[in-house]
């Protein structure tokens, strides 16, 4: 194969992998454009962070390149048939303990977005829906920002759609676990080998693995002898815990028109931003907790990194009692006492990759040529599905802007995670009683 034969292999079917193979195939329909996945795109569960049932779309960023990154995937969100079925404009409700829903209102102001945006005082504001939100936690919250263009999208659903689209397209789609990344004589990636021994081999090698990139970089490093490939201190694997409550006929009723919540705060107090989206179609209420936990794991002998639990579902449906307690704590920040008896019905671990100030690693690797990266969702990656693949290929031919080049790349300055307080903030085993066993 040559660079003037071009070929693409994805590992990974979750958004930065799909969106890419979308933009792949539409650019180039003759090319050789393969997804591999250890699940199926359609299985019943899968371990990616982008399969669920609903995820925040919103573009109330303080962040100017992910504020106008995330109206523009909102747009297509509202505009583009392939995806609109699956955004619910509900509008977003965020407490605000910083200056942030005025940043968030500027940013909106000087990109020229007239969107029905405001920040209003508490009191007002736990009126608004029907007083649903006047249980929640107001300590410290200095107003309140509502942003009715937001909202959320039914994210696996999506994600199942987009995919089935590349496939009718021209996109390949593999299931099986890849084992180590192949490379040449001269260290050039040329594809990436199965668990089954199977090798898939392309001129293009984009890893979009989600929280496992840094444990595949560990075996591939390792396989190879090139240490290099190592992610290092740039991608940690976290996850964090989410919790569904089953809403009888009455509750349904009073939650079925909410906007999506967000209790934000600051480095200070220690916490994430904790959110709760509106009901699905069949009445279950889904917020998420306050840990953001890594798991330090031996993945190679004297090779200790964070990493999902090393079994084909990640142990994601396995909730241990203090992360459940995690997600009841997060409820009573909502909706009070009142929703004590509510019935629980699903506890996940979600795991996803992250860097120390959110940013996305989009670039190619400095280790080997043949070699790029597209992951580093940091827990805010989903929204960006219509995009992030315009931006990969962008990447891939060497056409991002600078500031994207800079802000996304693999080698660069980090600051470290004291003002990000959604950088994971526990080590998975300390939460955990003695007797819990993941
Ligand atoms: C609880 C939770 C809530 C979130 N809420 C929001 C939200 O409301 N809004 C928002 O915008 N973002 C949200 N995010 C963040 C968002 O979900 C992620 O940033 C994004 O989905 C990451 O996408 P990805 O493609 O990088 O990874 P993933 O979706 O995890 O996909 C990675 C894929 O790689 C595959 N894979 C990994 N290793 C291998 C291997 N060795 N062989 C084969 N396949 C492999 C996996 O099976 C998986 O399908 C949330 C994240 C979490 C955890």
């Amino acid at each position: 194969m040559t660079s003037d034969n071009p070929s693409y292999l994805i590992i990974g079917g979750g958004v930065f992998g799909v969106s890419t193979a979308y933009y792949l195939i539409q650019k180039y329909p003759n090319a050789s454009v393969t997804l591999v996945d250890r699940d199926a795109y359609d299985a019943e569960s899968r371990v990616a962070a982008s399969w669920d049932w609903n995820k925040v779309v919103r573009a109330d960023y303080d962040d100017k390149v992910y504020c106008r990154l995330a109206l523009e995937a909102q747009d297509i969100f509202k505009s583009d048939p392939l995806w609109q079925p699956y955004f619910h404009q509900t509008g977003v409700y965020w407490t605000c303990r910083s200056s942030y829903a005025q940043n968030v209102i500027n940013n909106h102001k000087e990109l020229g977005r007239d969107d029905d945006i405001i920040a209003l005082p508490v009191s007002e504001a736990r009126m608004l829906y029907g007083g649903i939100f006047d249980n929640a936690d107001y300590t410290g919250v200095k107003e309140v920002l509502i942003n009715r263009a937001s909202g959320w999208a039914a994210a696996g659903d999506a994600l199942r759609a987009v995919t089935k689209r590349c496939l009718e397209l021209g996109v390949k789609y593999v299931t099986a676990d890849v084992a180590a990344l192949q490379f040449n004589g001269r260290g050039s990636c040329t594809g990436a080998k199965m668990k089954s021994g199977r090798v898939l081999s392309a001129t293009h090698t984009v890893v979009a693995a989600g929280a496992f990139t840094p444990t595949l970089l560990e075996m591939s490093a390792a396989t190879s002898g090139n240490p290099g490939l190592r992610a290092g201190e740039r991608i940690l694997a976290a996850g964090i815990t989410t919790g569904m409550a089953q809403l009888n006929e009455e509750q349904h009723q009073k939650y079925r028109d909410m906007p999506v919540g967000f209790q934000g705060y600051t480095p200070d107090e220690g916490k994430p931003f904790i959110g709760t989206l509106p009901p699905t179609k069949d009445g279950e209420l889904k917020w998420w907790g306050s840990k953001i936990f890594t798991n330090t794991r031996e993945v190679l002998p004297g090779r200790h990194i964070s990493s999902p639990p090393p079994t084909f579902d990640y142990n994601q449906w396995k909730v241990p009692g203090p992360l459940k307690q995690d997600i009841v704590e997060s409820r009573n920040l909502w909706y009070g006492p009142a929703s004590a008896d509510w019935e629980m019905t699903k506890h996940r671990i979600c795991w996803d990759a992250f860097t120390t100030t959110s940013d996305f690693i989009i670039s190619p690797h400095s280790a080997s040529k043949g070699l790029y990266l597209a992951t580093c969702g940091s827990f805010h990656g989903y929204k960006f599905f219509p995009v992030l693949g315009k931006y990969v290929v962008q990447m891939l031919e060497g056409e991002l802007s600078p500031d994207l080049e800079e802000k996304w790349a693999w080698d660069r300055q980090r600051p470290d995670s004291s003002e990000n307080v959604e950088y994971p903030n526990a080590e998975m085993k300390h939460l955990l009683q003695p007797t819990s066993k993941l």
